[in-house]
C-alpha cells in the first residue's frame, strides 16, 4: 500500500511558518512564508502539515485587543500567553493537538516517517525552546507545544521538535536542516 510516488515523510510546522498573514500585529516579517525555512522543507521532500494557529482560532487575527489600545508587542504576547490560559483557548487548543494526534496515529500505522515539528520560539503559544511569559522570554515550550507534548507521551509517540524565528534566518536554515538530518 502507498507505493506511489510520496516519500512517506512528514513535517509538522507551526501556521506562520507557511503563512505570516496570521501573526500578531507588527510582527509578520515576511509577505507569505518564512522564505529561508520554508525553501528547504519543500526541497526536502517531506510532506508539510501546516498545523493550524491556536492563537488565530481562539483570539481571532487580532487578538482581542481593545479598541484604541496601543500595546507594545511585549506587553501583547503577555496579554495574549494570559489569554491562552482561558478555558475556551485551552480547549481549542486541545481541539488541535487532538486533530493532529490523530494525523499522526495514522501515519505512524501506516509505516511513515514523521521528521519533526517546526515550531516559533519566542511564541506564547508555539514555541519549542523558548516561549515568553510576565513581558520575558523563558526557556520552556509554548502553551500549545506543551499541550501537544503531553499527548504525544501518553501514546508513547515522540518526535523531535526545533524551534525558530523568522528574524533569525540563519539560525532558522541550521535548526530546519539539523531536523531534516534526524
Ligand atoms: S507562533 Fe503559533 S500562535 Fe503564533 S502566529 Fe504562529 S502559529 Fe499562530
Amino acid at each position: 500500500m502507498f507505493n506511489d510516488k510520496r516519500s512517506k515523510k512528514v513535517i509538522l510546522v507551526a501556521h506562520c511558518i507557511l503563512n505570516q498573514n496570521t501573526k500578531l500585529d507588527r510582527c509578520a516579517h515576511y509577505p507569505g512564508p518564512i522564505k529561508e525555512a520554508t525553501e528547504i522543507l519543500f526541497h526536502s521532500g517531506c510532506g508539510i502539515i501546516q498545523m493550524p494557529c491556536p492563537e488565530l482560532l481562539a483570539l481571532g487575527l487580532d487578538r482581542e485587543v481593545e479598541e484604541g489600545a496601543n500595546p507594545t508587542v511585549e506587553s501583547e504576547d503577555t496579554r495574549i500567553a494570559i489569554r491562552m490560559t482561558g478555558a475556551k483557548a485551552q480547549s481549542i487548543c486541545q481541539e488541535i493537538v487532538n486533530n493532529i494526534i490523530h494525523q499522526l496515529e495514522e501515519y505512524r500505522k501506516h509505516g511513515f516517517e514523521i521528521v519533526g515539528l517546526v515550531g516559533i520560539n519566542g511564541s506564547p503559544t508555539c514555541g519549542v525552546e523558548t516561549t515568553w511569559t510576565d513581558n520575558e522570554e523563558h526557556e520552556a515550550p509554548g502553551l500549545f507545544i506543551e499541550m501537544l507534548l503531553k499527548e504525544l507521551g501518553k501514546r508513547d509517540l515522540s518526535i523531535k521538535m526545533r524551534g525558530i524565528k523568522a528574524l533569525e534566518p540563519g539560525e532558522a536554515i541550521t535548526a530546519v536542516k539539523q531536523l531534516l538530518r534526524g
